[in-house]
């Protein structure tokens, strides 16, 4: 295997080991993908990230095609979709955390209690409208509700977090869940306050090449 997709398949592993401990997600649920020139490498279906190694990571190309065994995620449509239709992202992260899944049970989308969420790309992270886990149609409302965004809600299941490499969208889903604890959290005390959408733009520009990156 050529030693630059080998690298990646072990970066993907590493990252959804430790998508458990950070508390994006556990068990099987979620899911990781990266690309990888004109395809995409992405995590197998239902496998406990514990037992997941490299060679189980599939190779997807852009019109649903995969070699590898077992099968891929039941969400490749999304990913494939968000990696099609968005140039400036290179990986994305689905997961179930608590704060920010119970958040999109309420069918609630995040306003701007925080700077932080700036990271998202915009004043609010959108709650996508429910559809069936694996549907073409949740990736379609996944898509709908990314637009210009970093990030989603899904409802009724979880949250979706977007990079320009997998460092900075696994730092993207642990400030969101972040973000949906410190907004539940505000909820209960009463009344959160609501920064304006100007503060939040000059954040975006502030913001612009903040957080962590891969080394090339
Ligand atoms: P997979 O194990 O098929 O990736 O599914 C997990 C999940 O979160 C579905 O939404
Ligand atoms: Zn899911």
């Amino acid at each position: 295997m050529d030693p630059i997709e080998q690298q990646q398949r072990a970066a993907i592993v590493s990252a959804v080991q430790e998508m458990g401990p950070l508390g994006i997600s556990q068990g099987t649920s979620g899911n990781i993908s990266v690309r990888f020139g004109e395809q995409l490498l992405i995590t197998p279906s239902g496998v406990p990230y514990a037992e997941m190694n490299l060679d189980q990571i599939l190779v997807m190309d852009f019109d649903g095609n995969w070699q590898g065994e077992g099968e891929p995620s039941s969400e490749w449509r999304f990913h494939r979709d968000i990696m099609r239709s968005r140039p400036d992202v290179n990986a994305v992260v689905h997961g179930h955390p608590l704060y920010a899944t119970s958040l999109a049970i309420c069918r609630r989308e995040i306003p701007a209690v925080h700077y932080m969420i700036a990271a998202a790309g915009g004043a609010t992270v959108r709650c996508a409208e429910y559809a069936t886990f694996g549907s073409e149609a949740l990736s379609r409302n996944a898509l709908l509700a990314l637009r210009e965004r970093n990030c989603c809600l899904l409802a009724n299941h979880g949250m979706i977090a977007l990079g320009s490499d997998l460092k900075k969208a696994m730092w993207l889903a642990v400030e969101l869940e972040n973000l949906a604890h410190q907004y539940v959290t505000s909820l209960r005390i009463g009344s959160p306050h609501i920064l304006s959408a100007a503060e939040i733009e000059k954040n975006i520009e502030l913001f612009r090449n903040y957080g962590p990156k891969e080394l090339k």
